[in-house]
């Protein structure tokens, strides 16, 4: 199955519960603008390498479009695609002034040197200037970009049309970013894994927790839990799998990964597994927070976990996701569970919008307010409803973007 498939059925599940003309269910699925570019720079032996760009717009009913920049090789059309409308419902669900857009370069960044990668990236900006800016779309980071990306993109983009930070989020906090915005995607995971957990009547102490992924999002994901006194008992990177049924000591992990370049390779002092068996670890909460996709109709039997927490974007395939649900496994879809990040995003862009700058304090004041309030209404909207958490979100996403359509008087 390919990404833009999963992400229309999960769409066409949700819109059997919102009213809509099929003129309008047509509207919403398709992009507004899709954008493919070749990106030429010099490598550091002088000669040219040659790679492909996307951005995707996929719809600017609510705002102006906002997703990140992602740099993997494996990046295509129909993955930009896909989680460029995922970025339009996770914006209306946690009811942010945003659309919905996607970018990548079809790369492998680890095979680039620093410099390399500052060509690329100013070489693709001069090719999607004209197409983003502060009123109409809004890079941030992803996977294989990071704060020091998003500084060459923001000073390459101002040789074209002058100052104005607000064009990308996700920068240094030197350079008009947002103090916790390395962190929010993560914290919201671990805020609203406590959350649904309360609901469910858990307490912490007695959920065990499995992590697949350490970086950006696991980490913090892991600090948050941790300190919230739920025992995690495995973590996996691409070195593999880090188990304890006792629960890992997350900050000696967290120490040896800033000593190792962000891996976990090396780490000794818990019992190490093959990377696939993270999946199958015996806990109450998996938290998937690598990849997309990882979660089929192939290894869905050996899910042991009864909560799901897609910290990931799109970790679950759809058959998988339809047999967890007859099983009764609850799952936290992406477009809630990840949606920190954007959340603070948006305190960036409303930041510089305003030359002004918030502490620490009120960022996460606010991020976790924001994410209270959008749990509560999916949270409820799936028990009035009697239909699933992913439906639940989709649904208020998809509501609030027909209503902004429907307001602006073109249907
Ligand atoms: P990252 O590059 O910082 O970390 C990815 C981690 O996954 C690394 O630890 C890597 O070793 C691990 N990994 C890669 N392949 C793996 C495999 N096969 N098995 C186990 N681990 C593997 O990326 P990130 O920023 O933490 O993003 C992770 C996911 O969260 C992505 O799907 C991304 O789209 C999503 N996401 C990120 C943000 C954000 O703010 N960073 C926001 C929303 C969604």
């Amino acid at each position: 199955m390919h990404a833009f498939e999963a992400t229309q059925t999960y769409f066409n599940r949700a819109t059997e519960h919102v009213e809509m003309s099929d003129s309008m269910r047509e509207s919403l699925q398709m992009s507004k603008r899709e954008l493919q570019v070749q990106v030429s720079f010099h490598k550091d032996d002088g000669s040219v390498m040659n790679c492909v760009g996307y951005r995707v717009q996929h719809n600017n009913s609510r705002g102006p479009m906002k997703g990140g920049l992602r740099y993997h090789h494996e990046v295509n059309l129909d993955e930009v695609r896909a989680l460029a409308s995922l970025m339009t419902w996770k914006t209306a669900v946690v009811d942010l002034p945003y659309g919905g857009a996607k970018g990548g370069i079809g790369v492998n960044p680890k095979t680039l040197s620093p410099s390399e990668l500052e060509r690329m990236t100013r070489a693709f900006v001069d090719q999607i200037h004209d197409v983003i800016g502060p009123d109409t779309d809004i890079p941030a980071p992803d996977m294989g970009t990071d704060h020091r990306t998003m500084a060459w993109i923001r000073n390459q983009w101002e040789k074209y049309h002058g100052f104005n930070p607000a064009v990308i989020t996700g920068k240094p906090v030197e350079e008009y970013g947002a103090k916790g915005r390395e962190e929010a995607t993560g914290r919201g995971v671990g805020l609203l894994t406590f959350k649904l957990l309360k609901r469910k009547g858990r307490r912490p102490h007695e959920s065990r927790v499995a992590i697949q992924g350490f970086g950006n999002v696991g980490s913090h994901a892991a600090k948050f839990l941790h300190e919230a006194e739920f025992p995690i008992v495995a973590v996996s990177d691409v070195s593999g799998t880090y188990y304890d049924p006792r629960g890992l000591d997350i900050p000696q992990l967290l120490r040896h990964t800033l000593m190792h370049k962000g891996s976990l390779e090396g780490f000794k002092e818990c019992e190490r597994l093959p990377g696939e068996a993270l999946l199958q670890t015996d806990c109450e909460v998996l938290i998937p927070a690598a990849l997309g996709g990882v979660i089929t109709g192939e290894n869905v039997d050996q899910i042991q976990a009864r909560i799901i927490i897609e910290a990931a974007n799109g970790p679950i395939w759809p058959d998988a996701d339809e047999q967890l649900n007859e099983r009764g496994v609850v799952v936290l879809p992406d477009i809630l569970a990840n949606a920190g990040g954007v959340t603070v995003s948006y305190f960036e862009w409303v930041q510089n919008r305003q030359h002004y700058r918030w502490s620490l304090d009120r960022v996460r004041q606010e991020l976790d307010r924001t994410l209270s309030e959008a749990f509560e209404n999916v949270w409820h909207t799936a028990q009035d409803k009697g239909i699933s958490l992913r439906e639940a979100a989709f649904g208020v996403g998809i509501q609030r973007v027909k209503r902004a359509t429907e307001l602006s008087g073109s249907f």
